[in-house]
């Protein structure tokens, strides 16, 4: 079925025009490999999903309008347990829930059609998990408190392990959407898994690019900026492991990223204390970013390899991009980005805010 004659992937997209209204497809562009994912049931276009806790399916007492919960963390006298909801039981007193997005950008039950360019189709097959990370719906993750973050980051590490062990599957994003510019659903705080048969182009791009700058100078670029950015203008804060900088040529007003000190291509390999020092160092930072900017919208990403055996290797980080300003034609039309705010101003704001953030949890915990 995989590369048919014209003529039949003409038949095709006439007569099963229907069938393609209802599953999941990911189509590329006539020439390029860009591609659009075009969800089974997508709720993007959706104006009236509920945001008050009384509706909000991630909140606790409502747990019955997800899909059944594939973890639940539960604290039972003084140890964490994952449990799972099952047929007639649904776990509460959770403090992490993990289950399957209702309406998923990605699905299993796909068809498995494919036609070839120029009209490339391919089912959008794959998996869309949500996280809730709190069951408060009103505290945002950059005010949750730091022992609750180590648990979300924990439940992420071992999700992705799952998520890799399940078949076709090369990638694994993981992000949040904050705020109505961060193109957010669901008010409650909350991740996104989506997980891809290919490795989406940023992260191949990153990844091309750092594997032969290791080839031509012995070193891992993201190393020499970390070692360049340590103390410098655009620094925000650093902990023991971890450094969050304002890139050199960040595109989004206060872009900033966080980085672990030390080469690290596997987020799998993090140990519980280095979690931890994540925990503590994204806390501070999204606390600071907050305080700073009043509650901006914002995306934050995890950029990981993947945790295949493969040459797309990188040193994985997390990028933060509040939503300050809007995309003119030139960012939109040519990929050419126009930034107002320098990342050494940004950084300068950003680290008073996040070191008195950090002052501040470090004196609670
Ligand atoms: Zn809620
Ligand atoms: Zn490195």
């Amino acid at each position: 079925m995989k590369q048919l004659p014209f003529i039949f992937r003409t038949l095709i997209n006439g007569y099963l025009g229907k069938f393609y209204k209802t599953l999941g497809e990911i189509r590329k562009d006539y020439v390029t490999d860009k591609f659009v994912i075009l969800p089974q049931n997508s709720e993007r276009l959706d104006k009236d999903i509920p945001n008050n806790s009384e509706l909000c399916p991630y909140c606790p007492g409502n747990e019955h309008n997800t899909e059944p919960a594939m973890i639940s963390l539960v604290s039972k006298e003084g140890i964490l347990q994952r449990l799972s909801d099952s047929e007639d039981n649904i776990i509460e007193n959770w403090s992490v829930r993990v289950f399957q997005k209702k309406t998923p950008i990605m699905t299993v039950n796909t068809s498995s059609i494919y036609t070839d360019k120029p009209l490339y189709s391919e089912p959008a097959y794959g998996h869309h998990l949500i996280v809730v990370a709190s069951p408060e719906h009103t505290v945002p993750l950059s005010k949750i408190p730091v022992e609750q973050w180590s648990n979300i980051l924990l439940v992420i590490q071992e999700r992705l392990r799952y998520l890799y062990n399940q078949k076709k599957v090369t990638y694994v994003s993981v992000y949040v959407n904050h705020g109505v510019f961060g193109g957010n659903d669901i008010d409650h705080p909350h991740f996104h898994m989506v997980t891809f048969a290919e490795i989406p182009n940023i992260i191949e791009t990153e990844a091309i690019s750092s594997f032969k700058y290791i080839n031509e100078n012995g070193n891992c670029p993201n190393c020499v900026a970390i070692s360049i950015e340590t103390d410098g203008p655009r620094q925000i804060i650093a902990t023991e492991n971890f450094i969050a900088f304002c890139p050199w040529s960040s595109i989004y007003p206060y872009e900033f990223c966080i980085y672990p000190k030390k080469h690290s291509t596997s987020f799998l390999k993090l140990t519980q204390k280095e979690i931890n020092d994540l925990a503590m160092i994204t806390r501070s930072t999204l606390g600071g970013m907050s305080n700073a900017l009043e509650d901006p919208s914002y995306n934050l990403v995890f950029h990981l390899s993947p945790e295949k055996k493969n040459t797309r290797q990188i040193h994985w980080h997390v990028e933060i991009y509040p939503q300050k300003i809007t995309w003119t034609g030139l960012e939109r039309g040519y990929g050419i980005y126009v930034n107002p705010i320098k990342p050494e101003i940004a950084a300068e704001l950003l680290g008073a805010s996040s070191r008195k953030e950090l002052a501040k949890l470090v004196g609670i915990t």
